[in-house]
């Protein structure tokens, strides 16, 4: 794998990025700040990595900022000189080196210490919470002190707020709120010009729009402004099966578009085997269940399809009321009788659901090996030839890890953000969130990535209309090709927030300039 880390830094080390000026240690003695100034190999290595495992990237040094004044006074230094980028780092959770910067500083935003507190307004019901601040804080400060919550989450919650607003951030309730970018209203931001403003969508307007699903390009989030309502206690969290695609997203899709529906809508495909991560077994949400394959049908194929669903309630429900609504909405579904499985738990444990899954996954080595993931955006109207092409072929024995689909609603994206997602009013998130074994030989890495490129390829063979979420491109042009008559948009947007193009260079979008 060794040699997969030097040859992916070799690719990636793109001619086009000037080498910057040879520094030695103490080099930015001149650059004044609270905070700290790390060159250790320590730090820069763990700086150079993320959970994707398949880049490395060195940067020059690692700032701990102590507030939003430092993270401005690295931008005003980073500008002055010639060559010099500079990248904000939530928790690394990028696959492909996004938050990384070659021989450029990487801003440690989880060490902003005081500064990523949670202020809760009872009030007005929203937190004012630092960009470096992990989700998982937010979620604990909010239902524990407050009994109130965000209103939509990620799956998993030891991202930072800055990291995911800078993307768009969803999960099973954004079919109702929309993703994370459409539940903050003010913004403190740190633009590529070294100014400190704060934006909504009545101030500074084009920032706010900007950095939100900005991939970093226009400003760093020093403070986000997230809309809170009363938190539930409990949750009943339900999944059924289905053999047919087409009556899986009818009921996925009649769920998202009710008034009446549950709190939380997501789905995945897994494989109709016997395998313990890719089949049967990864169904049941307890030990004390299991999936009894008699129940399909004799017409089911290769891969299985599962509706997970989640309803809030409180403690005060009685639970006959609870029962009365989850069987009349489980009622208009059509999924395999005697394939339900459902718990009951907390609210906070099913927020921290994959919290879980990340303790296992630590402990056999997993967690830490490389993560070749891909997520895209399909519009809902290939999705039927989507399934037949890739999920029942390209993928019909799984990816050693969960394969997400479930729907989304257009019109809960706010286009005026960076964002760009498929035409129509519907569409489905595709997550192949692959695991590998402890220990995984070059070949089998590159086998996964080789995968993922097949299935991108099918897609633009076949005409899908598809965004990649969390894009990873290494040309302008492919850049240019994403973001279609967003483009222009965008670059504009650069050359008012980031002229000089500093910031975020893992991203491959921008070459910095004088
Ligand atoms: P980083 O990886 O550190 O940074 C991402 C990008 O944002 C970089 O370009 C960085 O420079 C920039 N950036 C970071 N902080 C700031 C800031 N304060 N201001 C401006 N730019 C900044 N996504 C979902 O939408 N839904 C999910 O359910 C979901 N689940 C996930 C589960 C796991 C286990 C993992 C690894 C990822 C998951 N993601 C999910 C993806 C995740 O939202 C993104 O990878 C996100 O960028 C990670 O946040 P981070 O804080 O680690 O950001």
């Amino acid at each position: 794998l060794a040699c997969l880390v030097e040859r992916f830094v070799a690719e990636n080390d793109t001619d086009s990025i000037p080498e910057p000026e040879k520094t030695n240690d103490g080099a930015l003695k001149d650059l004044d700040i609270e905070g700290s100034i790390d060159y250790g190999p320590a730090a820069t290595g763990l700086a150079g990595k993320d959970f994707g495992g398949m880049y490395a990237v060195k940067p020059l040094a690692v700032i701990r900022p102590a507030g939003a004044d430092d993270v401005a006074r690295v931008i005003r230094y980073v500008l002055q000189s010639p060559t010099l980028t500079v990248a904000a780092r939530g928790n690394g959770h990028s696959i492909n080196g996004q938050a990384m910067a070659h021989n450029g500083l990487i801003i440690d935003m989880k060490s902003m210490g005081d500064n990523n507190r949670i202020d809760v307004n009872v009030t007005s019901m929203y937190a004012d919470v630092g960009g470096g601040a992990l989700w998982a804080d937010v979620l604990k400060r909010c239902v524990s002190d407050y009994g109130l919550a965000p209103k939509s989450w990620t799956d998993y919650l030891d991202l930072t707020v800055g990291g995911t607003l800078s993307n768009a951030g969803v999960s099973g309730q954004a079919f109702r709120y929309g993703p994370q970018t459409s539940t903050v209203t003010e913004l403190e931001v740190v633009t590529g010009n070294g100014e400190k403003t704060v934006c909504s969508n009545s101030q500074n307007s084009e920032l706010f729009f900007s950095v939100l699903g900005g991939l970093g390009q226009f400003g760093i989030i020093t403070r986000a402004r997230v809309l809170l309502q009363p938190a539930p206690d409990m949750v009943r969290w339900i999944r059924v099966v289905y053999s047919e695609f087409d009556e899986f997203t009818r009921d996925a899709e009649l769920l998202v578009m009710s008034q009446e529906s549950f709190n939380y809508v997501e789905g995945f495909v897994f494989v109709n085997s016997s395998n313990p991560v890719n089949g049967w077994p990864s169904v049941p949400l307890d030990s004390n269940q299991s999936f009894d394959p008699t129940h399909l049908p004799k017409s089911a194929g290769p891969v299985l399809y599962c509706l997970e669903v989640a309803l809030h309630y409180s403690n005060h429900d009685k639970p006959s009321t609870v029962n009365t609504v989850v069987e009349k909405l489980l009622g208009k579904l059509k999924f395999i009788e005697n394939l339900r499985f459902e718990i009951d738990l907390n609210y906070m444990n099913f927020l921290l659901r994959v919290k879980h899954v990340e303790q296992a996954a630590r402990a056999t080595g997993i967690w830490d090996a490389p993560h070749p993931w891909l997520n895209m955006f399909v519009s809902k109207r290939d999705m039927s030839a989507f399934n037949r092409i890739v999920f029942q072929n390209i993928l019909k024995d799984g990816v050693n890890g969960p394969i997400l689909t479930y729907p989304l609603l257009h019109s809960k994206w706010d286009n005026r953000s960076s964002v760009v997602l498929p035409q129509g009013e519907i569409f489905y998130l595709v997550a192949l969130l692959r695991f590998s074994h402890p220990h995984p030989k070059e070949f089998e890495i590159k086998q996964m990535v080789a995968q993922n490129q097949k299935i991108i390829q099918t897609c633009n063979d076949n005409g899908f209309d598809f965004k990649l979420y969390l894009p990873h491109y290494k040309s302008t042009v492919e850049w240019k090709k994403h973001f279609e008559d967003q483009w222009g948009r965008f670059v504009e947007r650069k050359s008012k927030f980031d002229p000089k193009a500093i910031l975020a260079p893992g991203q491959n979008l921008f070459t910095r300039n004088h």
